[in-house]
């Protein structure tokens, strides 16, 4: 996990080598600006209050504008798996099927869900005025919860948790391969009825020059579909962000005729430079008093992050912030190539198709 990105905005590059590679990052963002710019106003309807909850909902279990259900308490503290494939296909069952009903919040004092949006992802619009400054639609003591590079064992748990036990909710977007490692716990996440997009599929630094346009494509449409796999096709919304914000012109267009949404941020919790979790907390509290909101970038993958949460949502609470939740109008459209993709990764060409039931039997125990 040493190899983090030192480009003064966000994001270990803990899973890959290329992560490190310089970048001209200020001048490629400034490229991408102006051409958001000059896409953008268009999409200034982009954002909708969703004061119904009628609408597409991320785990396809009804939703009203109440905080979401408890997610289970967390899983134990599971080793990481060894393999770097996913460990089976086809995809597993879908978690909507699995997502309990919804409670009512039983913390009297939780932080809470304030107000729901609905975004209308058509033509790709930039969120977090890090980078996008065409949709200022938070109010003044609002603030977006998000969480990346997830799934990971008992950090996104315990995440998880935290936001069940103050009722209120975030969005998640996990690498790619990480999804494939851990679908169980990306599946918690989604019936807890957060929202998750995806951060690519191995968390490559897009503005490395060394890859090609394909390869920048690969990357953002494998993690979709790696996403898309471990929710075992559940829909989930287009929302991406850009592993370190760097955020390369041509994919910032490409993704605008995906109609995919790209996220940056407003303040950046900087969590994975923090040595202990009061950083995070103080590192957070201390620029979003100064913002007055904003969307807030967190990591669900660090430790300090997870033991830092239940304090901070606290001390946001007392400070009189109030989470947003964003939700997609509609989810996103994977592409069958990059679907395929996943699964060739998922297992060899053996000739057998036959379920494990019908291969291994338990004739002693
Ligand atoms: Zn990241």
């Amino acid at each position: 996990m040493a190899a983090q990105v030192q480009l003064g905005y966000c994001d270990p590059g803990q899973e890959m080598a290329w992560a490190k590679a310089k970048t001209n990052a200020g001048r490629d963002q400034r490229k991408g600006n102006a051409m958001r710019i000059a896409a953008g106003l268009i999409f200034a309807s982009a954002v909708s209050l969703c004061a119904s909850g009628a609408a597409w909902s991320q785990t396809g279990a009804p939703k009203g504008a109440a905080a979401p259900q408890p997610v289970p308490a967390p899983a134990p503290a599971a080793a990481p798996k060894s393999a770097a494939a996913p460990q089976a296909a086809p995809a597993p069952a879908p978690a909507a099927a699995a997502a309990p009903a919804k409670a009512p919040c039983a913390n009297p004092n939780a932080l809470g869900i304030a107000r729901i949006v609905e975004i209308d992802t058509t033509g790709g619009p930039g969120f977090g005025f890090e980078h996008f400054k065409q949709l200022d639609f938070l109010r003044e003591h609002e603030v977006v919860l998000t969480f990346d590079d997830g799934p990971w064992p008992v950090n996104t748990p315990s995440v998880l948790k935290t936001l069940a036990e103050e009722c209120t909710t975030g969005i998640f977007f996990p690498i790619g391969k990480h999804a494939t490692y851990y679908p169980e716990i990306l599946k918690q996440v989604a019936a807890a009825g957060h929202t998750i997009g995806s951060h690519t599929w191995s968390h490559a630094n897009l503005n490395n020059k060394k890859l090609t346009e394909d390869q920048r494509k690969e990357e953002i449409e494998k993690g979709i579909s790696a996403v898309k796999w471990a929710l075992g096709g559940a829909p989930f919304a287009p929302f991406f962000r850009f592993p370190a914000l760097q955020h390369p012109p041509e994919m910032v267009t490409y993704l605008g005729t995906r109609n995919v949404a790209i996220f940056s941020c407003d303040l950046d919790s900087f969590d994975f430079k923090a040595s202990k979790p009061q950083t995070v907390i103080d590192s957070v509290m201390k620029k979003v008093d100064k913002l007055g909101k904003g969307i807030i970038l967190m990591h669900d993958f660090q430790k300090h992050t997870a033991e830092a949460l239940p304090e901070l949502l606290h001390r946001l609470k007392a400070g009189g912030y109030k989470v947003v939740q964003m939700r997609a109008k509609d989810p996103v459209q994977s592409i069958a190539q990059y679907d395929e993709e996943i699964l060739k990764d998922a297992k060899l060409p053996t000739v057998s198709s036959r379920p494990v039931s019908s291969v291994v039997q338990t004739i002693s125990e």
